[in-house]
């Protein structure tokens, strides 16, 4: 029985990780303060940050990292097929994240640049959902620990799972901040999913979206806004591409 009067079963949980820095599964096990709770409510069947245990059975698998090899096709695939849910786990899962950046060049080119010629094999940056059916998404560069936890505390106790809805700038007005519209920066907060508590822009940077779009947004009211701010719409669009999350939105008018 748990302080909340009832009992929950744990969930076997797995973590895999694919292209990225393996930023958002730390931010999990460097949770100290509340780990050990986290760790009540499910049983660890492989995580190799928390875990040296390796499993196959598994009822949720969270994916982090986006594909950039065909190895990595075979290997999510598998991991599809075992996990009964299978969540996006991070930036990098959700929308290609910083690795997209390679996409806007010719591989051959990466291959020149990054890796000094040698015969590597690399792909355009591929989101987990361009391969298998994702269950949920998480976003975040990296994933806010907080949001990890809750969402995980919703499916252990079979509850809805939900994100943010509003943009950024609702947090950002709640901690009181300056907009940094009027000290003249281009900030994507009117458009990205709200959840990370305004962190960038309470430390005085600008929001680069990478928690992706927000729900409850006015996409040609924030392009208007760049223009009135006499601001650059090239910049706006450089930011809006940055992590690959406002796709259908660069295609529209700006
Ligand atoms: S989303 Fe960001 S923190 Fe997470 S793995 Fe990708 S690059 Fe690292
Ligand atoms: S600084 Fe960014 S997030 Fe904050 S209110 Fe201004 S546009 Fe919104
Ligand atoms: S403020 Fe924007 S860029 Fe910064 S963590 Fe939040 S969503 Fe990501």
């Amino acid at each position: 029985m748990n302080h909340l009067g009832f009992e929950l079963q744990p969930l076997k949980i797995a973590s895999f990780d694919f292209t990225c820095c393996e930023g958002c599964q730390l931010q999990l096990a460097n949770r100290e303060s509340t780990l050990p709770e986290f760790l009540a409510l499910v049983d660890i069947r492989n995580f190799r940050e928390i875990s040296s245990e390796r499993h196959d059975d598994y009822d949720i698998a969270l994916v982090e990292g986006s594909i950039t090899r065909s190895d990595e096709i075979e290997r999510l695939k598998t991991i599809r097929a075992r996990a009964k849910m299978l969540v996006a786990f991070g930036t990098c899962a959700c929308f290609g994240g910083v690795n997209s950046l390679k996409n806007r060049m010719p591989q051959e080119a990466v291959i020149r640049e990054v890796y000094d010629g040698k015969a590597i094999e690399t792909m355009p940056s591929m989101r987990i959902g361009d391969i298998v059916e994702v269950d949920y998404g998480i976003p975040g560069c990296p994933v806010s620990k907080e949001e990890v936890e809750r969402i995980v505390v919703s499916l252990v106790s079979r509850s809805p799972v939900t994100l943010p809805t509003y943009p950024v700038c609702v947090e950002c007005k709640q901690r009181l901040n300056t907009c940094l519209f009027d000290l003249g920066e281009i900030c994507l907060g009117p458009v990205t999913r709200a959840g990370c508590d305004a962190v960038c822009p309470t430390g005085n940077t600008a929001c680069l979206g990478c928690r992706g779009p927000a729900e409850e947004i006015n996409f040609p009211a924030f392009a208007q806004l760049v223009r009135d701010k006499e601001l650059s719409m090239a910049d706006m669009r450089e930011k809006l591409a940055f992590y690959n999350g406002f796709g259908d939105y660069l295609e529209e008018e700006t």
